[in-house]
């Protein structure tokens, strides 16, 4: 049900975005057992927008690299988006410091409140 809400959706959905879509079937504890199975699996994938707010989306696994792209929030309508078809640009690090995550959000408007489309071409 998780992922026919995420599928639903082209941008990422906060827990309670996705708790008032499943109505009197949320529950908090298989919540998180279902994201985490999830996340594990890689079949979604979680953005931190800030302290407070953590986002979850869909991964396409047609993309080699759909785990790792750049996310986009938009300060109008805070929402999130996957820009999955920007290049994640590749980061160096010194000799000894291991990536395992690497995360970028930019922030600024979003295309459907800049032009009021809402269709992404
Ligand atoms: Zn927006
Ligand atoms: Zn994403």
């Amino acid at each position: 049900m998780l992922i026919n809400i995420l599928q639903k959706s082209d941008v990422s959905l906060t827990e309670n975005e996705i708790k008032s879509e499943m109505g009197d079937l949320y529950d908090r504890i298989t919540f998180y057992r279902t994201v985490q199975t999830l996340l594990e699996a890689g079949i979604i994938h979680r953005i931190t927008v800030d302290n407070i707010t953590v986002k979850y989306a869909l991964n396409h696994l047609d993309q080699e690299h759909s785990g790792n792209h750049i996310h986009f929030f938009c300060r109008v309508c805070h929402s999130v988006t996957c820009l999955e078809d920007v290049p994640m640009p590749e980061y160096s690090t010194p000799k000894d410091y291991t990536v395992e995550e690497c995360e970028v959000l930019m922030k600024g408007v979003c295309e459907v409140c800049k032009t009021g489309r809402h269709v992404r071409s």
